[in-house]
């Protein structure tokens, strides 16, 4: 007999003989129904596709560890937090977001930095992105947003249009577009990134008592960008750079790391903040809450197989673990509904029972069963309800996080608290970013607002020159609008200004 381990078998392990020549009637007939390896082939290979992500289709991804490296016992309770030099097995994904699998690497976006823990008290997911805040603060916003984003119903082309109208209308967002438009907007690679939960989640410890904070990956390589000329030449080059980087990188023994950090709020500066604490278009600047060092995270090995181990993996800032629970803030609660459910639209509802998605440190006893494509034992035989008196799991109470008062009239509230959408925006432009940061941010967005109708350019430029009055001056120039103009806008409550440029 053949060596097993070489034969080339059909899905039910039994040998083939051949895989050159289908079975035909004949040399001349056709071919026929019984050669099961060739319809099992066919059919296979016409399932190879499942849908890919509505964002962040097109990602690469490495596992590796992350080493506790300071004490923070004293905020969280969480395990694998819980001693110095403590090490988690991880697995990172990197992403753009709104281009399609094929899209190229360089395109003018955030990027998904997701981040899965293998602890010894069950998976937690950190889901960020290499900005530290976002274009809205609403979920009801997210698939308008994302549409905006993706390709005009008519043309099927990425639509200026679409883009900068909804931008325009949405004046929370110029925080993100100020990054976006930077040339943090085009990383020049995913080791050159960092990563922020921009959302803020609480940590709670042994006690029970909570602080808020959010997290923070600053990446051991520097940050690297690409400037638009450049990123637009890598686009036709090169498409795949930032995953051929990641992955050569880890080949050739060069791993990347990144060094983790937490700024933590004491629940009661929360409600006096002067930003929203739980508002994603919000940083809380480092000076009011400094860095205060966790860790660090090493990615040293590729996958062994990319659909299996990438695009199989399956994140939610949902995925949390005793020491860590979510935040009111709006947008965090959206997403934790959102990501499992796509996940079980594009990977099926046992989608957490795939390697990638599996618990590797913990037991795992759930109630659930059944569903399509339930392998691993469908969870076993043991009782599949509770509560039960046949020896089945029970829930431990120890582990509930401490409860937050939380009131008020149901209703669509809009976000009232500590207001003002240009701040950030205005201290990024003047503060944060030097000569050079502002020229190409200001080219970036001429080159692309200059796509959009004028009466939408005026208006998202009334935006920039709120946010900082040199800001929206350069961008009027660069699209030779009327500065009066713009300054008009400006002077106007949005509705107005909506009203004046319709
Ligand atoms: P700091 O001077 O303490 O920090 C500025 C931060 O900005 C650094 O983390 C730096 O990241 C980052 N940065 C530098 N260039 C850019 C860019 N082109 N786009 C986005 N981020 C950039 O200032 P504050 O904490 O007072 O914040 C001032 C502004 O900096 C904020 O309004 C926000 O726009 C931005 N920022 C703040 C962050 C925060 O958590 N406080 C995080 C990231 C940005 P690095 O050191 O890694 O280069």
């Amino acid at each position: 007999m053949s060596d097993p381990k070489k034969t080339l078998t059909l899905s039910t392990g039994a040998p083939v003989d051949n895989d050159l020549q289908s079975q035909t009637a004949g040399a001349m007939g056709p071919v026929l129904m019984q050669d099961t390896h060739l319809m099992e082939k066919l059919a296979h290979f016409d399932r190879e596709r499942i849908p890919e992500r509505v964002v962040h289709a097109k990602g690469a991804g490495a596992s590796g560890y992350f080493e506790v490296t300071h004490d923070v016992t004293k905020f969280t309770r969480a395990a694998f937090l819980s001693q110095i030099g403590k090490k988690t097995e991880v697995f990172a994904r990197f992403s753009t977001v709104g281009g399609e699998k094929g899209s190229a690497d360089s395109e003018r976006d955030p990027r998904g930095f997701a981040v899965k823990f293998y602890t010894e008290e069950g998976n937690y997911d950190f889901v960020g992105n290499n900005t530290p805040v976002f274009f809205i603060r609403d979920p009801l916003k997210f698939p308008d947003f994302i549409h905006t984003q993706k390709r005009n119903p008519v043309t099927n082309l990425k639509d200026p249009d679409m883009v900068w109208d909804f931008l325009s209308l949405t004046p929370e967002s110029i925080h993100q577009v100020t990054v976006l438009f930077s040339d943090r907007g085009t990383p020049k690679g995913y080791r050159h990134i960092n990563g922020y939960s921009g959302h803020t989640f609480m940590w709670y410890n042994q006690q029970g008592d909570y602080v808020w904070v959010k997290i923070h990956f600053k990446t051991d390589q520097k940050v690297q960008t690409l400037t638009r000329q450049e990123a637009t030449k890598l686009a036709g080059e090169d498409s795949d750079h930032a995953t051929r980087d990641l992955f050569d990188a880890i080949a050739s023994g060069n791993p990347p790391s990144w060094t983790v950090f937490v700024q933590i709020m004491q629940p009661e500066d929360a409600p006096k903040y002067r930003f929203h604490p739980f508002d994603i278009t919000k940083v809380w600047p480092h000076t009011d809450y400094p860095l205060i060092p966790v860790g660090r995270m090493v990615l040293d090995r590729n996958p062994q197989n990319y659909f299996a181990d990438v695009e199989q993996a399956a994140f939610s800032p949902g995925h949390l673990v005793p020491g860590i629970a979510p935040s009111p803030d709006k947008m965090l609660q959206g997403r934790i509904f959102s990501y499992p459910d796509t996940h079980r639209h594009r990977l099926g509802t046992n989608y957490m029972l795939l390697p990638v998605n599996s618990a590797k440190a913990a037991p795992v006893n759930t109630g659930q069963r059944d569903g399509s494509m339930s392998f691993k034992g469908n969870s076993g035989g043991g009782p599949n309800y509770y509560p039960n008196t046949l020896g089945g799991p029970e829930p431990d109470p120890s582990v509930a996080p401490p409860q937050i008062k939380l009131e008020g009239w149901a209703g669509r509230h809009p976000y009232t608290f500590a207001q003002d959408d240009f701040v950030q925006a205005g201290e990024l432009y003047r503060k944060v970013m030097t000569d050079t940061d502002r020229d190409h941010l200001i080219g970036n967005i001429v080159n692309h607002l200059s796509g959009a109708k004028r009466p939408i350019q005026l208006r998202q430029t009334a935006l920039f020159f709120l946010a900082d009055e040199d800001y929206g001056t350069r961008v009027a120039q660069g699209l030779k609008l009327d500065i009066a103009e713009v300054k008009k806008l400006a002077n106007m409550s949005q509705e107005e200004r909506v009203k004046a440029t319709m």
